[in-house]
């Protein structure tokens, strides 16, 4: 298995990280689509939150502190983000190893694309 989130977090890949623990690493997203464009994995491989098994409940918790971390760290908690997980094909997920965007900086439109 190639995956290149696995290797952003095992730092074979280089990437701009802003946060990581034991479980939890995050990095600005190569292609950024708002003024803060971040992007939160666990280092367990998941593929897609429907992978997610009961084991992986505290993880999720983790993935969604640290955005609440960097989300104040880059000054937009209190201005409002979007925090958003893509699933599969419909979704438009392109890298098969989950991952949450966080994403701030300008007013966000909905309903999203
Ligand atoms: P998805 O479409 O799967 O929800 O999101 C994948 C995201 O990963 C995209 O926003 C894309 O710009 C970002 N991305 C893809 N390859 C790389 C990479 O090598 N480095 C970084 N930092 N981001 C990447
Ligand atoms: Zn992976």
């Amino acid at each position: 298995m190639d995956c290149i989130f696995c290797r952003i977090a095992e730092k074979r890949l280089p990437a701009k990280i802003v946060y990581e623990d034991d479980s939890v690493v995050a990095f600005e997203d190569i292609n950024p689509q708002a003024p803060v464009h971040v992007l939160v994995i666990p280092r367990k491989h998941i593929p897609t939150s429907l992978d997610l098994e009961e084991e992986d409940n505290v993880l999720v918790g983790r993935l969604f502190q640290a955005a609440n971390r960097i989300a104040r760290q880059k000054g937009i908690a209190d201005r409002g983000f979007r925090i958003v997980t893509n699933c599969n094909k419909d979704a438009g997920q392109t890298v098969f190893h989950i991952h949450i965007h966080l994403m701030g900086g300008r007013p966000m439109g909905w309903p999203p694309g």
